[in-house]
């Protein structure tokens, strides 16, 4: 049960949608954005949030796109993870979405509330950090957009009241050779603990990481060494490893020098299959 009483709108449009926003605020009300509300529920009923007022973003038509147009793929914030999967116009997004939580949550799970949510993990902004894409973001003063690196740092850096309404992700970088690999303590439905995306472009692997530190990343320096071609792959990955961003949290669901061990040995294949051609995911 939610312990509390709220109001529920559902915008038609990104300038409706923004201006109910700055008027609940103004009232008080605290409002949120809601999409597929997965998190927002789950979090409700533990009282580990409250709001007066929650604003249905799903049915604004461009938070519902998912095509190409011209040199991007666009996808709006509001397609969910099954859809994305389905569709496949992007298959490493495609996988990395087929391995958030289950099938029954992923119907209900998009984009945005993935990618704007308070769990750590936000597995589907992984392909996007490789790619160079732009995110589309509305608020009641204007509409932006921004690469990624600039918008998503540890977690989206969104002012209060801003909608994340699209991703676009150049075109070029969808049918580029990736490996997505997901390990988890136990079961393969959980949170991971450890994730990697990784793919081939202009002969350099790109590689970035969910589960491994308490925030998504991904980090040019790790790629700089294992794209050194002076050195071995085994000197390759240990110098990645020496450039992790954070230390490798030590916890119930693994040790650091677990996660570590993992790690290692996944970059090693990732890196052998991406320069040999010969890919396989898991
Ligand atoms: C059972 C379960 C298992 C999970 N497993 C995984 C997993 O394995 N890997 C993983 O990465 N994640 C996992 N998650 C996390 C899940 O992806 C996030 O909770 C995500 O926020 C849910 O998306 P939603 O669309 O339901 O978001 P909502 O609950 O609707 O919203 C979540 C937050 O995002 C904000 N938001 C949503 N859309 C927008 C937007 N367009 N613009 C601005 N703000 C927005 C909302 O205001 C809210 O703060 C799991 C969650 C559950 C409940």
């Amino acid at each position: 049960m939610i312990p509390f009483d709220f109001e529920y709108y559902r915008p038609q449009s990104i300038t409706n949608a923004a201006d109910i926003f700055q008027t609940l605020e103004e009232s008080g009300k605290n409002p949120v954005f809601y999409a597929g509300g997965t998190e927002i529920i789950s979090m409700a009923r533990m009282s580990s949030i409250t709001t007066g007022a929650v604003i249905d973003v799903k049915e604004i038509p461009e938070l519902k796109a998912m095509e190409f147009n011209g040199d991007d793929l666009v996808i709006g914030a509001g397609v969910t993870l099954t859809q994305i999967h389905e569709a496949n116009l992007f298959p490493l997004l495609a996988q990395a979405c087929a391995r958030v939580a289950d099938h029954t949550i992923q119907n209900k799970i998009t984009l945005g509330g993935n990618l704007c949510g308070t769990i750590i993990y936000r597995e589907a902004v992984l392909p996007l950090l490789l790619t160079n894409a732009y995110l589309v973001i509305a608020s009641v003063k204007n509409a932006r957009r921004v690469p990624i690196n600039e918008v998503f740092s540890k977690r989206m850096q969104l002012n209060r009241g801003e909608l994340l309404v699209q991703v676009h992700i150049p075109r070029n970088y969808v049918s580029c050779p990736y490996v997505h690999v997901k390990r988890t303590k136990e079961d393969k439905i959980h949170y991971p603990l450890l994730t990697v995306c990784a793919l081939l472009t202009d002969n350099q692997v790109r590689a970035a990481f969910s589960g491994l530190v308490n925030f998504p990343f991904r980090s040019v320096e790790m790629e700089e060494a294992l794209n050194d071609i002076n050195l071995t792959l085994e000197q390759r990955v240990e110098q990645a490893l020496n450039k992790l961003p954070a230390a490798v949290p030590d916890n119930l669901e693994g040790s650091a020098g677990y996660r570590t061990f993992i790690l290692k040995h996944l970059l090693t294949s990732i890196v052998n299959e991406l320069e040999t051609g010969n890919v396989t995911n898991s």
